[in-house]
């Protein structure tokens, strides 16, 4: 089980402050033995001491004695009489100082009584002295047998001072134990102190370490959490971004409505980038911008694909250096610091290009960068699937050989376009058109030199009309014109113009000359020839007839008199 440090450094504290509490219980009890045991030693010296003066003063008493006893000089009894009277006060101390000890007041009970019987003694020769002399005074020391009662005091005294020896001997052992205990005491406490000390140091400075290293890696998972939480809230934003670009640009209903939108739309994905959309010409030899923002979009308007990397290499290029000469050759300066082409890709074909400029070095960011792949394949496949649509819808209302709207478009157009005459109260004017002989182009050159005439008339009457006009093709060589607010000369005139260009038409099939071409054409105009689309459209046609039995090669108008009764079921 691995402890945590909380645990291990109470655990070290509670040890460390268990072992000073008994190193400090021991340390006191050790120095109190040691005061104790000197405070004895200090008292046996004291007991020898008593001893020592006892003894003195024993002699000097004695030694004052005989001095006067010899000389019988008074100045001898001086020191005599001192030491006398100390004698008794000695014993007193001695006394006191052995109380503790039964051995040493049992030898002083016997002392004091022997002690006395000696200074009696002295005084009784001092007295003999005084009173008859030095010799009588001989005499009496003689008899007084002092010297057996001395060797009893001295015996006495030679034994309290062998059993004081004894305590001292055995005091001074015992404070010399108390002394090894404390310096050993000591020397354990600052062994303890030196090893617990460290080893507590250590582990703190482990555990400090240990939690400045898991803070550390706390603050940086905080950092990381946050620059995660930053990204994905910047993910979301953008897939919602992306999901409105596929939105927007799928209820497109034609390119040119995609090209109008597609840069706000972009615009929000790459925040302080500039850009620009490209897209390749049908001729693909041309790339021209249909959208732009950002300061750093002032690119040329249009280029060669082949001055383009991404173009060229059908994959995203990126400069992190826009002033490198790697760059592509249709930049043009002030260099971006970072740019990057995306090739608008749609089943293997390069549609155009997404050009991103930024001004900042780290901005293309690795996820910036797979964002700018995924939004030029939003816009690629939005872009080729309105491409798609239009030319399925194209297919569906022209026809593909003139390139002239079907019929079928043309009845739709008819009705909305008379309706809308109706509104505006404006004339609509309608040709119908004949290619005159036109079968013999087929007998004389073959189907195909008749195609040919076809597509060339075809083309001339598109470039002849109004973006508003619509000409289609009615069946055969039968062609017919809608034009929307023109009155009935104008749509004359502008028959006039086509017969006249056509009959100027040159047409080669296989290099060899077709002839002259000519057409024959009807005009009428609603309301003034029929009160419906379908009425009016049969008076042109009736006047159709008329200019080729007229001879072909012309234009007539509807006659305004066989209105009512071409108009009038009754008339047939
Ligand atoms: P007219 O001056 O009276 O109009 O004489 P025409 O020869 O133009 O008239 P006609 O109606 O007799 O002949 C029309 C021919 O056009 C018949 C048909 O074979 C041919 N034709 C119709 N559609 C096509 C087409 O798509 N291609 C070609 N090459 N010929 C076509
Ligand atoms: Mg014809
Ligand atoms: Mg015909």
């Amino acid at each position: 089980m691995k402890w945590s440090i909380e645990k291990s450094i109470t655990g070290g504290f509670g040890i460390a402050l268990l072992v000073l509490s008994l190193i400090g219980g021991l340390g006191y009890r050790n120095i109190t033995q040691l005061v104790v045991t000197a405070n004895w030693v200090n008292h046996t010296y004291r007991v020898l001491e008593a001893q020592e003066v006892l003894l003195f003063h024993i002699a000097n008493a004695e030694a004052g004695q005989r001095g006067y006893v010899i000389t019988g000089q008074e100045e001898y009894l001086e020191p005599y009489y001192i030491s006398t009277n100390t004698i008794n006060d000695q014993v007193d101390t001695l006394q006191r100082l052995t109380a503790d000890n039964p051995r040493q007041q049992q030898r002083l009970n016997t002392l004091r009584p022997l002690l006395q019987q000696r200074l009696d003694k002295l005084q009784a020769v001092l007295d003999t002295r005084q009173e008859q002399g030095f010799t009588a005074a001989q005499q009496a020391i003689r008899e007084a047998r002092g010297r057996q009662v001395m060797d009893a005091i001295r015996r006495l005294m030679d034994e309290m001072t062998t059993e004081e020896n004894r305590l001292l001997q055995q005091r001074s052992h015992q404070a010399e134990l108390a002394t090894r205990n404390t310096t050993l005491v000591v020397a354990i406490s600052g062994f303890l102190a030196a090893v617990l000390l460290p080893i507590a140091a250590i582990t703190l400075n482990r555990d400090i370490r240990r939690r400045k290293t898991v803070e550390l890696a706390l603050q940086e998972s905080e950092t990381k959490l946050k620059g995660w939480v930053g990204e994905l809230e910047q993910r979301s934003r953008e897939i919602a971004l992306l999901g409105e670009l596929s939105d927007v640009l799928q209820a497109c209903f034609t390119l040119g409505e995609a090209y109008a939108v597609v840069a706000e739309l972009v615009q929000p994905l790459f925040p302080g980038m500039s850009g620009a959309i490209y897209i390749t010409s049908e001729s693909r030899n041309l790339v021209e911008a249909i959208a732009s923002w950002g300061p750093l979009s002032l690119q040329p308007i249009m280029f060669d694909p082949t001055d383009c990397w991404a173009l060229r290499r059908g994959r995203a290029y990126f400069i992190d250096n826009g002033d490198s000469s790697l760059r592509c050759q249709h930049l043009q300066a002030p260099w971006p610091t970072q740019y990057c082409c995306i090739p608008l890709m749609a089943q293997g074909d390069a549609l155009g290009t997404l050009y991103l400029a930024a001004s900042n070095k780290d901005d293309f960011t690795p996820t910036k960068r797979l964002l700018t792949g995924t939004v030029a394949e939003h816009i690629a496949l939005a872009f080729a699937n309105l491409k798609l649509r239009e030319s399925l819808r194209n297919q569906s209302i022209r026809d593909p050989l003139t390139n002239l709207f079907n019929r079928r478009y043309m009845e739709e157009s008819l009705e909305r376009e008379v309706r809308r005459a109706e509104r505006n109260r404006q004339p609509l004017g309608i040709v119908m058109l004949d290619i005159d002989h036109f079968k013999r182009f087929n007998d004389t050159f073959g189907h195909e030199a008749g195609d040919a005439v076809l597509r060339e008339v075809g083309l001339l009457i598109r470039n002849s009309i109004r973006a508003s006009d619509i000409a289609c093709r009615y069946g055969g060589e039968e062609l017919m014109l809608l034009l929307p607010d023109a009155s009935l000369e104008a749509t004359r005139q502008r028959a006039e113009h086509i017969r006249e260009a056509v009959s100027h038409l040159s047409v080669h099939y296989h290099r060899q000359a077709l002839g002259m071409i000519t057409l024959s054409a009807g005009v009428a105009s609603y309301p003034l020839h029929g009160p419906t689309g379908e009425a009016v459209t049969r008076m042109a046609d009736t006047a159709l007839y008329r200019a080729k039995a007229a001879g072909r090669d012309r234009v007539m108008v509807a006659d305004e008199t066989l209105v009512a009764s071409s108009a009038s079921p009754d008339a047939e």
